[in-house]
């Protein structure tokens, strides 16, 4: 194994040159921190971390309004991460703290399992890229109990990854696409931004290798002036992905323009459910209102590290006022957030 990383790390040295390579995985972060990636490769090969935490992304807005349904008496299903992101006036956590009936489940199964044996209106909160979108649609064409519905916080990666290079503020020059996703999506949808952009891909899994040979053919791609989109997690991603769980996301979602947390409206960047199954759709069924909401000014600086342009340890109060235990914002709250995984695995490099 030592000498497989020595291998790749000299191919690398060979041919490093200046460039910002952004990931978009909580998962592929934690490999990059976990295995000391960024000491291992030349400076001037940059690897930044961008919105890859689904919980992170997940705004203000819609942390209001799952605490607007748990204070109207519904009863809140959620993944554990959800309970402490910050919305405009505390959490999830501090909505249970007052009474309100909030419930950690495993997945949207689980959620469906509780409304069968209450009779109270249940909400599970459905957060998560692509990758889970597939399991929340299976569950709403399955007929769930008619006191069940979603709140859909259901995100795309690609408009995100249009967003970034457009807007030019993280100036990234290549992309380490996310291998979950990409299981389900295949790699058609990043072909614009090498067609259009020159921007070289490869889409990776999650070993220290995948990561570090994800690096290598993204410098080889440059060298050679060849931007395209490279496979080289052909062990789970084909090119057309997951065409089924394509079929169910477009039965039951359509997509539209929302803003994520740290940025602000991306164009059909998430997903809604259809008219068709609009009982399932708590914004529907609860008619929530316009709600006043805002990202509270705490010193976090949650909107940079997810948009690439900033690092936990930029923040004032990454470790001392702000840890796993005492988490002041999203970045910090999920095991996917870069300050979290920063915290844990301990300094920039
Ligand atoms: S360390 Fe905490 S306060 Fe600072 S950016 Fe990260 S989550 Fe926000």
């Amino acid at each position: 194994m030592k000498n497989l990383t020595r291998e790749i790390v000299e191919r690398i040295e060979k041919i490093a040159q200046p460039v910002k390579i952004m990931h978009v995985c909580g998962s592929h972060e934690h490999t990059i921190m976990q295995h000391g990636i960024r000491t291992l490769i030349p400076p001037e090969v940059e690897v930044v971390a961008g919105p890859g935490c689904p919980v992170c992304c997940v705004p203000s807005r819609e942390v209001d309004e799952i605490m607007y349904l748990a204070r109207q008496g519904v009863t809140i299903t959620t993944f554990g991460d959800m309970l402490r992101v910050p919305g405009t006036n505390g959490c999830l956590a501090d909505a249970r703290a007052e009474g309100a009936d909030v419930r950690i489940v495993y997945g949207v199964g689980n959620a469906v399992e509780i409304a069968k044996k209450l009779d109270n209106e249940v909400v599970f909160m459905a957060a998560g890229f692509e990758t889970t979108a597939p399991t929340t649609a299976s569950e709403v064409v399955s007929e769930p109990p008619e006191n069940f519905s979603l709140l859909s916080c259901h995100r795309l990666i690609p408009p995100a990854l249009k967003f970034l290079i457009e807007s030019g503020e993280v100036n990234l020059n290549a992309l380490i696409e996310p291998g979950h996703v990409s299981t389900i999506i295949g790699t058609q949808p990043y072909e614009v931004f090498s067609e259009k952009y020159g921007i070289p891909q490869v889409v990776t899994g999650f070993n220290p290798f995948d990561v570090l040979i994800a690096i290598y053919l993204i410098l080889k791609q440059i060298k050679e002036e060849n931007p395209h989109v490279q496979n080289e997690y052909k062990r789970a991603v084909r090119a057309e992905g997951n065409v089924k769980a394509q079929e169910l996301m477009d039965e039951v979602f359509y997509i539209k323009s929302r803003e994520w947390r740290g940025f602000p409206s991306i164009p059909d960047s998430v997903y809604e459910i259809r008219d068709t199954y609009s009982q399932f759709n708590a914004r529907e069924k609860f008619d929530i209102p316009e709600l006043e909401s805002k990202e509270v000014v705490t010193g976090c600086i949650c909107g940079p590290i997810l948009r690439g342009v900033a690092r936990p340890e930029d923040c004032k109060l990454f470790r001392d006022e702000c840890n796993p235990v005492n988490p002041v914002g999203a970045c910090m709250v999920s095991k996917e957030g870069t300050c979290n995984i920063a915290y844990r695995y301990g300094s920039l490099k």
